[in-house]
């Protein structure tokens, strides 16, 4: 059974095609520039050198007929024809509170994606061009929409509400949503498996590290809090975003620079967090690289984030009652020992003991692995995120083939 997993942008497309009877990936790639001039497909077949296509790709339709031809092809395709691929999975970033889990893609659905663009201006339209050029092309294949914010919708009332008067939240939707939450849905799933226990039983902090970031509370199983907000503007210091600051600073700042709204919000979203901060770069191997090198505002920046961390995985074990696992995810998560390691540096009160040998040595190979001593009495993980997975997962499921 093979799953085409789709993940639109708004002038990209990434793709693989996975096969479920053993997880593994036969196929993966990304259409790039759709709609812009010298557009292009990156493939790769497993087992195959990856290849680039020059293609005019004028819209979404171009781009997922050249994804079909490639995959079909005799040369570095890996099936024979479209009808292998099963069904389709899209990523979709905003459910809104009308999805609480994943769907089978209907007129209905549709309709519902569509709705809350306005809760996602620049994620659900481009998620939207992505489904309907696939539903063209392929008219008889069944399609699910998987939602970044479906985890979360889990969380209880006084998690997600915020305290402003409640009209904004029942007249204009505002509310907390979260964001990663196939991420951070399928690392709990993996530590509770890797742990040999009930994820029922289990309290879970999952850390997704990445440009964008966040950090979720998973009690027995569900998202219970999550750090990203309305928008995934909250919570932590990211690559480029502020994560949480005093909402005056906004106002302030509007009058003393004189920016308009739409400004306020463009240097929040693209010249704050750790680019801000250190003036250098947003990318963590750059600042890693320049604190090393006795740039101060490089070492503040990394130290402003990894704090915010601390401070969130305490506030969330509070909120539980209790932590027994931590996991870290995501480019930075997964690939940063130190930034591992400085986050953790005040949980020993937590019964939370890093091994450093363990955290800088993570199996090259899986990249999986525990990173506290055997001693610690909390467990903390670093696994490899796989959104692609558990789309095609919950893809399966919602088809009612067997999962094997
Ligand atoms: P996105 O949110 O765009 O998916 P990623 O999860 O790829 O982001 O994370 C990107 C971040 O991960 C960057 O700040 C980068 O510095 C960091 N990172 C650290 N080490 C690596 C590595 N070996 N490979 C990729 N990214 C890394």
């Amino acid at each position: 059974m093979k799953v085409l997993v789709i993940n639109a942008g708004s002038s990209s497309l990434k793709y693989q095609l996975i096969n479920m009877e053993d997880e593994s990936v036969l196929a993966k790639g990304n259409a790039e520039r759709i709609g812009i001039n010298n557009s292009c497909l990156k493939h790769t077949a497993t087992g195959i050198d990856s290849i680039e296509l020059q293609a005019e790709l004028r819209d979404h339709k171009d781009a997922i007929k050249l994804v079909i031809e490639s995959l079909v092809h005799p040369e570095y395709g890996v099936i024979r024809d479209m009808s292998e691929i099963k069904a389709v999975g899209h990523r979709v970033v905003h459910g809104g509170e009308a999805f609480s889990q994943s769907v089978l893609i209907d007129n209905q659905v549709m309709q519902a994606i569509q709705k809350n663009i306005e809760l996602a201006p620049l994620h659900n339209p481009a998620n939207i061009m992505g489904i309907e050029a696939c539903r063209s092309i392929m008219p008889d294949t069944p399609m699910t929409a998987v939602f970044d914010t479906a985890f979360h919708q889990t969380m209880p009332k006084k998690a997600f509400l915020y305290a402003v008067p409640y009209q904004a939240y029942e007249k204009h939707g505002v509310r907390r949503y979260g964001f990663h939450g196939t991420s951070h849905k399928y690392v709990a799933l993996r530590a509770a498996q890797l742990l040999n226990k009930p994820i029922e039983s289990l309290k879970i902090i999952t850390c997704h590290l990445g440009n964008g970031s966040s950090i979720t509370a998973v009690l027995n199983g569900k998202s219970v809090d999550t750090s990203m907000g309305f928008t995934p503007l909250e919570g932590l210091p990211m690559g480029t975003r502020s994560g949480n600051i005093d909402p005056a600073i906004i106002s302030y700042m509007m009058e003393k620079e004189h920016l308009t709204s739409g400004e306020v919000n463009e240097t929040l979203n693209k010249r704050s967090g750790v680019l801000g901060l250190s003036g250098i770069s947003s990318d963590f191997r750059d600042l890693a690289k320049a604190s090393e090198d006795g740039v101060e505002r490089a070492r503040i920046a990394l130290d402003v984030f990894t704090y915010q961390v601390e401070k969130f995985i305490g506030s969330y074990a509070v909120a539980m009652g209790g932590v027994d696992c931590i996991v870290f995810t995501a480019g930075i998560g997964e690939n940063t020992p130190a930034i591992r390691k400085a986050s953790c540096s005040n949980l020993k009160f937590l019964g939370f003991k890093i091994d450093d040998e363990k955290n800088e040595s993570i199996p090259t190979a899986k990249k999986e692995g525990i990173i506290t001593t055997d001693d610690s009495s909390g467990v903390v993980m670093v696994i490899p995120t796989n959104e692609e997975l558990m789309i095609a997962r919950d893809t399966m499921e919602i088809i009612g083939l067997t999962n094997p």
